[in-house]
């Protein structure tokens, strides 16, 4: 046994000695007893459901369904809370891959939120220490969005249970993370009311380590456009004159936002890719289109940030003599801010859980990943939590976004990171999907659920932390700072995005479907040793 694991040992032996102990202990100040024994129950109840867990994120794994188009994962999480006795709503904001399920009533209301969409081209052989896709080009779990659902839905489950036989009031609600490699969601469930009688929203999200934070995150928020531009055809070498090329446009702007590039801040972020750059060369573009994502930190930079885009729009099409088409946003996000009541909840409840215990197996896919991306330092999965809970970034340097920004600023949030992935890998990348159907992001996911059963146990008995929680919602985050959708009032959810590359990949896709009424786990169907790692990092 490493010392690790004696440590974890220990640790989880104190765990079952506590509520013990405590009873016949005289109630301390902020100490509950029975709370704490039904704790302790949850966290027994999340344990048994390992395989139920298991084979969740497997499942979505195998589905590997792009933004929009998680049409698989969708009904299968619906006949999952169905059966679980959860009422849903379909097709919540007119997109038909996200739901709302809700069992439960009265107060409070908790909404327990998870992304379900992958990342394209990140097709990977699970627990292959190197790229080797399942299927060429096909998307695939780069970012572990497979896991978030299993995290949720085990807990509530469990506190479901607990709820039922104590009789305590308290209205669970389930959601989907639509479209979030998009942006594409969050912020129409907010327009459509979805979150207007939500008390406390509790978000997970994959991470290396199990941590929650309050305050400011790092990163960014964003606004998601794209550009079209009409010219008019001709022969390229007859009468090139004839012709007005809209892709002259797309590339003058992109020119244009690279000189200016220069002169932004330095927590801006912006990128783009050109969805329609013209047919062949010898037909001078009529159409063309670019898709950029401006990101800053904070709602008025963002806007400044997109205005100046809509600019050097107007420029380029004016420079082409081509004709600029009404922009359309295709997603949008508020930079993070979380909630302290509900972070120190959560981070108590953190410490208690602990991390998982990891096996020889599990580090040596970690090291042996690390090493292939060349990693300086192949130290392996995290064994130790963050020395305490994090506050607000001190300086924040930009980076990347999340739409759960949007409903942190209408309902106190948290996100709650569970240890799913491998640290020091790329992101949005076929290494980051390595872990994700593989003994490392299970067991993450049951940590991650039993701190979230933790969480929500504390909820829905302590009312004073609701209130604590709206308390700094209202008196320290929202006092300066309102909420304004970055969404236009014309604006709708981008549906159609993904559904040209989806037909494309699905038919074969399907043939990898996870079955579990035939293979215990998805690496035994796809008869991939545990863990597949170079011979010579197994020296
Ligand atoms: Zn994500």
């Amino acid at each position: 046994m490493t010392r690790h694991a004696l440590v974890a040992l220990i640790i989880s032996a104190l765990v079952v000695a506590a509520p013990l102990a405590q009873k016949n202990a005289p109630a301390k100040p902020g100490g509950n007893a029975k709370l704490d024994a039904l704790k302790q129950e949850a966290v027994a109840d999340v344990e048994s459901r390992t395989q139920f867990a298991q084979q969740m994120v497997d499942q979505i794994f195998s589905y590997g369904e792009l933004g929009f188009q998680e049409f698989e994962t969708n009904r299968y999480l619906i006949d999952i809370l169905k059966k679980n006795g959860f009422a849903v709503q379909e097709g919540i904001a007119g997109i038909p891959t996200a739901f709302m399920a809700t069992w439960g009533s009265g107060k409070p209301v908790i909404a327990l939120g998870s992304d379900i969409d992958c990342i394209p081209q990140a097709s990977q052989k699970p627990a292959v220490a190197w790229h080797e896709p399942m299927i060429e080009g096909a998307p695939g779990h780069g970012e572990g969005h497979n896991s978030g659902q299993a995290v949720n839905i085990t807990a509530a489950l469990a506190v479901k249970k607990i709820m039922e036989r104590e009789k305590l009031p308290g209205t669970l609600r389930i959601w989907t993370g639509t479209a979030e490699e998009l942006v594409g969601t969050k912020a129409y469930f907010v327009r459509a009311g979805f979150f207007k009688d939500v008390d406390i929203a509790l978000f997970t999200h994959v991470g290396e380590n199990l941590d929650v934070s309050w305050g400011e995150r790092a990163g960014n928020g964003l606004v998601s456009v794209q550009y079209s531009f009409v010219g008019e055809t001709a022969h390229a070498a007859a009468n090139p004159w004839r012709g007005r090329s809209a892709l002259d446009a797309v590339e003058l702007m992109d020119i244009g936002w690279n000189f200016r590039r220069e002169h932004l801040r330095l927590s801006q972020r912006s990128h783009n890719v050109i969805t329609d750059g013209g047919d062949q060369p010898n037909v001078v573009p009529r159409t063309a289109s670019v898709w950029y994502y401006f990101r800053e930190t904070d709602y008025p930079h963002i806007k400044e940030l997109w205005e100046t885009g809509d600019t050097m729009a107007k420029a380029a099409a004016m420079m082409a003599g081509v004709d600029l088409l009404p922009t359309k946003v295709l997603g949008s996000a508020w930079p993070q801010h979380f909630n302290k009541a509900v972070a120190e909840t959560t981070w108590a409840n953190i410490q208690k859980v602990g991390l998982p215990q990891w096996s020889d197996e599990d580090q040596q896919l970690a090291k042996a990943l690390q090493k292939e991306l060349k990693n300086p330092r192949a130290e392996g999965l995290r064994t130790k939590l963050s020395d305490g809970l994090q506050g607000p970034v001190r300086e924040n340097t930009g980076g990347g976004s999340d739409d759960i920004g949007d409903i942190s600023w209408n309902v106190p949030t948290v996100t709650l990171r569970y240890p799913s992935n491998i640290p020091g890998l790329p992101g949005h990348n076929w290494a980051n999907a390595i872990s994700m159907a593989t003994p490392i992001a299970h067991k993450g996911v049951i940590a991650g659920a039993k701190v979230q059963a933790m969480t929500l146990l504390d909820l829905v008995s302590r009312p004073e932390l609701v209130e604590q929680a709206w308390k700094y919602f209202k008196d320290v985050q929202t006092k300066e700072t309102k909420y304004e959708a970055l969404i236009r009032p014309e604006d709708t959810p981008a549906i159609w995005l993904n559904k040209a590359t989806m037909d494309k990949y699905r038919p074969e896709m399907k043939k990898y479907y996870y079955d579990p009424s035939r293979f215990k786990n998805y690496l035994e169907q796809l008869n991939i040793k545990y863990p597949t790692v170079r011979s010579t990092t197994t020296q």
